[in-house]
């Protein structure tokens, strides 16, 4: 089994699944929080050294139920690299049912309809897409490379060819004053698009991002903490989703909340609410955040 060769990321859900690496780095690399692959040049494995691990994984894991493409985007390769590299897993690896991946909206578009459904035919799911806004002047601000009337028209086509993805959201991704203007075009987007999974996160750039830059220099401002929570509760207060999960769980988030939608809107609103009183004495302080997953540690 060959080694990674660069610190390799993953959702948490995915800590049991088997990472199978196929590409290294990120195909866009042009987000401007993101510092994650930075030191990767893009490439793609192989195909003679993805099957070796394919088969070695069957041999040594014959009950693999789960596989997790690696690194940062492998929806990126061509559909028919990726029914390449699936047929193989089904031939090597038969207990698989599952084979996942993170996934851009850029990805989607190099695909079509048909190719979609031959893909989610052969086990792709539950993809892990940085969406990130709705905004057009928050996509630009983050470097992602597409609008929003394209993100809503690609989801929308892995939405209809049956593939399920959990949409990663970034609160404050349009700096200070214009989160509940971000908070309204990503609940319209999301409303269109209805992920399974939705993932919140606050803004964040680590040390040798661009964003990290405009950060220190005053050129983006970060929300304050009531501006944070006005943020997720204009969100959650437009979201229309008709069987979706939602987890503002991740550490850079104000209020940790978990649920079903539509079921525990109002739950979610009143927890909201009593994070807010919990709060009230610091709303117009700052997150001091750190690392590169942004985690709060206190507010300034
Ligand atoms: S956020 Fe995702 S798509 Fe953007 S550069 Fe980082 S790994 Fe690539």
């Amino acid at each position: 089994m060959r080694e990674y060769e660069t610190i390799t990321y993953r959702p948490p859900y995915e800590a049991r699944s088997f990472l199978l690496q196929v590409t290294r780095g990120c195909s866009h690399g042009k987000c401007t929080f993101c510092t994650m692959y930075r030191g990767t040049p893009f490439t793609t494995d192989p195909f003679e050294d993805v099957l070796a691990d394919i088969i070695e994984a069957g041999r040594l894991y014959p009950d693999t139920k789960r596989v997790f493409l690696e690194h940062g985007d492998p929806f990126c390769l061509s559909a028919d690299r990726l029914t390449e590299i699936a047929e193989a897993i089904h031939r090597y690896m038969p207990a698989v049912q599952t084979i996942a991946m993170y996934a851009s909206v850029k990805n989607i578009q190099t695909k079509t309809d048909a190719e979609l459904k031959r893909l989610r035919a052969l086990g792709i799911n539950d993809l892990n897409i940085g969406v990130e806004s709705g905004l057009d002047e928050a996509l630009e601000i983050l470097g992602k490379g597409y609008t929003a009337v394209q993100a809503e028209y690609e989801l929308k086509r892995l939405t209809d060819a049956g593939i399920e993805y959990g949409a990663n959201v970034i609160f404050g991704a349009a700096g200070r004053g214009l989160g509940k203007k971000n908070a309204e075009a990503t609940a319209g987007l999301l409303n269109a698009a209805q992920p399974n999974t939705v993932f919140t996160g606050t803004i964040h750039a680590s040390p040798g991002a661009p964003l990290y830059e405009d950060m220190r220099s005053g050129k983006f401002r970060d929300s304050t903490i009531g501006e944070y929570l006005d943020e997720e509760e204009t969100l959650l207060s437009g979201l229309e989703l008709k069987n979706s999960r939602y987890y503002s769980t991740h550490p850079s988030n104000i209020s940790g909340l978990k649920g079903r939608l539509p079921g525990d809107k109002e739950r979610l609103l009143s927890e909201l609410s009593a994070r807010r009183a919990e709060l009230s004495g610091i709303l117009d302080r700052l997150p001091a955040k750190k690392g590169e997953e942004g985690i709060i540690l206190g507010y300034v």
